[in-house]
């Protein structure tokens, strides 16, 4: 086989979905007519009565960037002490603990979803603990029925970072509706993007005046605040352009779908490569395509194939090396301990998320595989 050709311009993990600019103009003008930018404008409020049908859940609030809605998530359950979650993730997610007070817990992870070890829950739980924010990694739905039954036991909270499940369904059923609270995020590296945005899904009514009221300092009206809240609110312009990009994702969710089937069928049976697979019943959400690269049965080791894609003008992302629990600021923490944590560590070794976005070609994929076929052998 001829030695594959590098790629003239960088090629790298993501590429946002881009509306028609006229489109896009066109909406704006109703904005400027409108002469209203935020605080539930008329974008704002289309865009969330339509996300709640398309997410299938009962209840959403829309905010400025999924991190936000995340610490009002905590805020609106009246989280503390400590919440149990998983290190193998985006360090969002026990950052928004941190910024609540609350001290997270690392638990160590399953070794084929790669989620949070629904078995080693109980474990962590002491007499502080309120709460699991466990997260759809890559969204693969975490194993909602477990989690719950230990939730129940204990009375925790269930938060999840649904931050990479969009349209992500479960035997027919969307994955916002598990746990109390789920948020999505609406950045532009997501399926579905408002520029920066994101949201809080869940059932109870009742949550969503007090989800609402804190993201907008507490302020009920001119002369009442009830809490000290925090400005989450999404804008106008993000809105608007989320309305015309939610247009475009189940296209752009059927050409990954295609992207990922030439993947898996190219890196079918390469000894030491592995292809994260969706679960029987899941719906994906298609946010990723990643490969785990097993060294010893490769003959390169993850960090050899990451470096030699570069030379190919290949930019690949090792989501998530390194562990939040080997963050300066976490890993003091008992339950960082890498003893603890064996199977987060072996597969932050091992995961690379490849190029996947619907503008790159079949053939294109088909050229970073016969490139990454050369990699095997090259060492560690
Ligand atoms: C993107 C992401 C977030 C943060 O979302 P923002 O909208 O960028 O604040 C949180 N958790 C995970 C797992 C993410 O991938």
């Amino acid at each position: 086989m001829k030695p594959p050709i590098p790629f003239d311009a960088p090629v790298y993990v993501s590429r946002p979905l881009l509306p028609d600019l006229r489109e896009l103009s066109e909406k704006l003008e109703e904005v400027w007519k409108a002469e209203w930018l935020t605080n539930n404008g008329a974008q704002h409020r289309a865009l969330e009565e339509r996300l709640r049908t398309v997410l299938g859940v009962p209840q959403l609030s829309l905010f400025n960037n999924g991190t936000v809605a995340l610490i009002v998530a905590c805020q609106s359950l009246r989280l503390s002490g400590e919440v149990i979650t998983t290190p193998f993730t985006f360090p969002a997610t026990p950052h928004v603990l941190t910024w609540n007070r609350i001290q997270p817990i690392f638990c160590d992870i399953d070794p084929l979803t790669m989620n949070i070890d629904a078995e080693q829950i109980e474990r962590n739980v002491t007499p502080q603990t309120t709460g699991i924010l466990a997260v759809h990694v890559y969204g693969t739905p975490c194993d909602v029925a477990a989690i719950e039954r230990v939730a129940d036991r204990y009375g925790l909270r269930v938060i999840y970072d649904a931050a990479h499940a969009f349209g992500v369904e479960v035997d027919g059923r969307a994955v916002g509706n598990f746990g109390d609270i789920s948020m999505f995020s609406f950045h532009a590296t997501k399926l579905f993007h408002t520029a920066e945005g994101g949201a809080l899904a869940f059932r109870d009514p009742n949550l969503k005046p007090r989800i609402d009221l804190l993201k907008n300092f507490g302020i009920k009206d001119q002369e009442t605040v009830m809490m000290p809240g925090i400005n989450g609110k999404m804008n106008e312009l993000s809105a608007a352009l989320g309305l015309l990009v939610l247009e475009h994702v189940e296209g752009e969710r059927g050409r990954r779908h295609e992207l990922a089937g030439i993947y898996r069928e190219r890196l079918r049976g390469v000894d030491g490569l592995t292809c994260l697979e969706t679960l029987p019943g899941v719906r994906s959400s298609e946010q990723y395509f990643v490969i785990r690269v097993d060294e010893r049965r490769f003959g390169a080791s993850r960090d050899r194939v990451f470096e030699e894609f570069k030379k190919y003008n290949v930019f690949t992302r090792k989501y998530f090396h390194p562990l939040c629990s080997e963050y300066a600021c976490y890993r003091q923490l008992p339950s960082a301990d890498p003893a603890k944590l064996p199977v987060a560590h072996r597969v932050a070794s091992e995961v690379l998320a490849m190029p996947f976005y619907g503008r790159l070609g079949a053939d294109d994929v088909s050229r970073i595989c016969d490139m990454l076929l050369t990699f095997r052998g090259s060492g560690a």
